[in-house]
């Protein structure tokens, strides 16, 4: 916490008569916050914020609504956000009707044969209840190759984007992939799925490169993602997996002062070639972890360098997680891993040498003990506490597996808005045992893991509400129950997605609650997310956004 003495200052901003949810760690509630710079300065009662008022206070009437800390979401792939906002924003559209218009007005102000990209729809939320397919896309883009993403490794393509990549009915299907073709006529229906994708996405050529071209485009994607982020509370992004041409262009946005939000990127290492691909090379990354002669966390509360991020083994949605026992239909997981697990080990080994942390992707069971013996025996070998590895995703944790995170204080970053944006599709999958201990959050906590809880903007939707009411709720999109063994309490919900998520950044002591000395990043909502109906969560807006001691959104006069 930055060491200041408010006494006697006068805040430049009151925020008054409100219900403050400070997140500190005995989850006061206050009704006031001071101002002053970029820092919150007091945190009180509406009478004694109201005394330190001077000549420059300008004072907010907040009229009972509850203020959070600023949300750290750490776990968002800003980068890609921003390609899929100016794109198709498919996420939360509830027909294969509501998808074509989207397409349409996005064809209507791109200029023909160029490529349209999205993605987030699910057909679990559709209203036509089927697959949407290449004729439906083909009805509003007939000039354009459009490409959308789906959850769970599945692009869905119109014809003249399968006709671009030299897809027909005589094609035979990729040896890691299937081109969905109608039973009838054996026509492609325009569904690609995991290694078919890259059939179609490797002819979109934007990106990854250094030159300056690129470098623009990263920076206007990535503003455009932020700024709509602000609209949210979200005040800190963490990027899990960011290639070098990326961070360029973060930096370059950094320097100029115009990152619209604070944001950690966590360097992409080893696995992080697309699971279709090859695996990536251990000796790159064994290089970038030396040659650069720093690690994480360096830098300062606006842009920083956080861990590697590696990754192991697909989802859940499309059966490429690592898996113990086969999937409910009794197929077992038959997916090339993304890493060799003694390159992997290697690695780790290097990494907890020179120090730097690690974030590693591992949904499976198996896979997540795999990884975390790896994690023992190097952390036995060299013992330091100035690092902070974590396991994302962490679906099914096993006894062992839980013993080891709290032995060797191994954090979880876990995403529950999954439950509600895919849930529905777990039936296909799982048995329903493993559904209700799918991301099982209270077992984490009961076992003093430290947890973080994020979004996984692009996997599931940005919205931070979705998130917290799955944490709490544990139901889909279409009201369907996980099971009610995991549930959190709210005070826990609000600590996973605030001060926790800033325990992954190392910034627990700067950010993550509403305490005197803190950064005064900080979100006012329309619900009381302590006590209104779980349902409500939903609902929640963010009337403000307040970062670095500035209101950078508002729809409060
Ligand atoms: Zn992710």
């Amino acid at each position: 916490m930055h060491n200041h003495d408010f006494t006697g200052t006068s805040p430049h901003l009151i925020l008054i008569n409100g219900k403050i949810a400070t997140v500190d760690s005995n989850n006061s509630i206050a009704e006031a916050i001071g101002i002053f710079g970029n820092l919150i300065s007091h945190v009180g009662t509406t009478q004694e914020l109201l005394k330190t008022t001077g000549p420059n206070t300008k004072v907010i009437d907040l009229q009972g609504k509850t203020v959070i800390p600023g949300i750290v979401d750490s776990h968002n792939h800003v980068y890609q956000a921003g390609i899929l906002m100016e794109g198709v924003m498919a996420f939360g559209l509830e027909s294969i009707k509501e998808l074509q218009e989207a397409v349409k007005a996005k064809v209507s102000e791109t200029p023909k044969g160029k490529w349209i990209r999205g993605g987030g729809w699910i057909e679990s939320q559709f209203a036509e209840n089927r697959m949407p397919n290449r004729w439906d896309l083909d009805e509003v883009a007939p000039d354009h190759p459009v490409v959308l993403s789906r959850l769970f490794a599945m692009d869905l393509c119109n014809s003249k984007a399968l006709e671009l990549a030299g897809i027909n009915k005589n094609t035979p299907q990729p040896q890691r992939g299937t081109i969905d073709k109608d039973p009838k006529t054996g026509e492609p229906t325009g569904i690609l799925r995991n290694g078919a994708q890259a059939l179609v996405s490797r002819l979109i050529k934007d990106d990854y490169n250094s030159n300056y071209n690129f470098q623009e485009l990263v920076e206007r994607r990535v503003k455009t993602a932020m700024n709509e982020y602000l609209q949210y509370g979200i005040t800190t992004v963490l990027d899990p997996g960011v290639s070098v041409p990326v961070m360029r262009g973060y930096q370059n946005l950094y320097k100029k002062g115009e990152l619209p939000i604070r944001l950690q990127m966590m360097p992409e290492a080893y696995g992080l070639a697309a699971i279709s691909s090859n695996k990536s090379d251990p000796n790159e990354t064994e290089k970038f972890m030396d040659y650069l002669g720093i690690n994480d966390p360096f830098g300062n509360e606006w842009f920083s360098i956080g861990p590697l991020k590696f990754a192991v083994d697909g989802g859940v949605g499309s059966k490429t997680a690592l898996m113990y026992e086969p999937w409910i239909d009794g197929t077992k997981s038959n997916i090339p891993l993304r890493l060799d697990f003694e390159e992997m080990e290697k690695l780790f080994h290097k990494a907890q040498e020179l120090g730097w942390s690690i974030g590693i992707h591992t949904c499976g069971d198996k896979a997540q003990d795999i990884v975390l013996e790896a994690f023992k025996k190097v952390i036995d070998r060299y013992p330091r506490n100035d690092v902070r590895h974590n396991i994302i995703h962490g679906y099914f944790p096993t006894d062992r597996a839980l013993e080891i995170m709290k032995e060797y204080n191994i954090a979880g970053s876990l995403q529950p808005g999954f439950m509600y944006v895919e849930g529905d599709l777990y039936w296909d999958v799982l048995n329903q045992e493993q559904i209700e201990y799918f991301t099982p959050i209270k077992t984490y906590l009961n076992n003093k893991i430290t947890v973080a809880c994020n979004s996984d903007m692009i996997s599931a939707h940005y919205n931070p509400f979705y998130g917290m009411y799955s944490a709490v709720a544990r139901k889909t999109s279409q009201g369907k129950s996980l099971g009610a063994r995991e549930k959190i309490s709210r005070e826990e919900m609000l600590r996973l997605f605030t001060i926790n998520s800033a325990y992954l950044t190392f910034e627990e002591n700067t950010k993550g609650s509403i305490e005197a000395g803190k950064l005064a990043d900080i979100a006012v909502l329309s619900h009381d997310l302590l006590t209104c109906p779980e349902s409500d969560i939903l609902k929640t807006d963010v009337n403000m956004t307040i970062i670095d001691g500035k209101i950078v959104h508002s729809n409060i006069n």
